[in-house]
């Protein structure tokens, strides 16, 4: 069984959308990856930090999942990384109202010693350099090096969002960001001027218009299941990418071929994701649920030559 690391965000959100608001919710990108991950029963550990005000309860939930949490820092000190977002009628479309860092910006990450030899590093959406420093902790190369990344760092960081992507085999990105990152609009080209970059796979995601797999020429289309209610897509991004490479991990088989399997399986968590507020629906979720939806996704999108 492949292990997996995943660093990121373990944050309060707070969301509006057409329909309700929420206060301080648990949210983070690595909270979302862990948790959509955990359905593969592989392994996996975070790399996060948290403040004096964050509860143990959202810590025994992740335990509760088998999510080892020794790589989250709890600092006594701060408050915890908080962000605020409200999306438009369409759903497809948010404004980041609040990025509070807080303890993020003095964050050192330590990747504990028993995951070190991670197979499957997930660089979720965090500082590049905090990114970086994950990498350069690692006892050996993992097999692979996985990069999620969002339009906040590509304003702030970007020279060193160029320097971490030499080092990661596959990106995964919603479309604006690729176009904002290329300067690209259409997304063929935009993966082509991203492959010059360093990733080898790249990964753009459409929101509820599914997500593109590309690699060396290659490409690979994988709907969103459509639903009767989307509730709130905060963390779909972060699901998907967790189940990517909760999916790899588990397989244990990093081929393109296996990847297109990835995409759906990530494609399919993310549809749970967005049906309630927060982590509420991946908390809840069981095997036999997701079993039944893949089979959904299965019949969307097959047909006869
Ligand atoms: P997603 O909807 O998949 O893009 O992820 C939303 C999650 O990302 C929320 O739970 C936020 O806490 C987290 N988030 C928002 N802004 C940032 C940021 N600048 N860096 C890291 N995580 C963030």
């Amino acid at each position: 069984m492949n292990k997996l690391l995943a660093v990121g965000t373990v944050a309060f959100d707070a969301i509006e959308t057409p329909f309700g608001k929420t206060d301080k919710i648990l949210g983070g990108s690595g909270t979302y990856v862990a948790l959509a991950a955990s359905q593969f029963g592989v392994e996996t550990g975070v790399v996060s930090v948290v403040g004096a005000d964050f509860p143990a309860s959202y810590l025994e939930m992740m335990h509760a999942k088998g999510i080892n949490t020794d790589g989250i820092e709890i600092d006594k000190n701060g408050k915890t990384f908080f962000w605020s977002g409200k999306y438009h009628n369409d759903m497809n479309s948010r404004d980041s109202l609040i990025t509070e860092l807080n303890v993020l910006e003095t964050f050192t990450p330590v990747v504990p010693d028993n995951f070190k030899d991670a197979d499957i590093l997930m660089l979720g959406n965090l500082h590049p350099l905090t990114q970086a420093s994950v990498i350069d902790q690692m006892a050996k190369k993992p097999k692979l090096i996985v990069l999620d990344t969002m339009n906040f760092w590509m304003d702030i960081a970007l020279e060193d969002l160029h320097t971490v992507l030499k080092r990661v085999d596959v990106i995964t990105i919603n479309d604006e960001e690729a176009r904002q990152l290329t300067g690209e609009y259409s997304l063929v080209n935009a993966a082509k001027k991203i492959h010059t970059m360093g990733p080898k796979y790249v990964v753009i995601k459409k929101g509820e218009h599914g997500a593109l797999l590309f690699n060396e020429g290659k490409m690979f289309f994988a709907p969103a299941l459509p639903l009767a209610e989307v509730f709130d897509p905060t963390g779909a991004g972060d699901t998907f990418a967790g189940g990517f490479c909760g999916y790899l991990a588990k397989t244990e088989d990093i081929s393109f071929e296996n990847m297109k399997n990835a995409v759906i399986y990530g494609s399919n968590l993310a549809s749970f994701c967005v049906e309630k507020f927060g982590t509420e629906r991946m908390e809840s979720l069981t095997a036999d649920e997701v079993k039944k939806r893949l089979y959904g996704f299965k019949a969307l999108t097959q047909f006869q030559i």
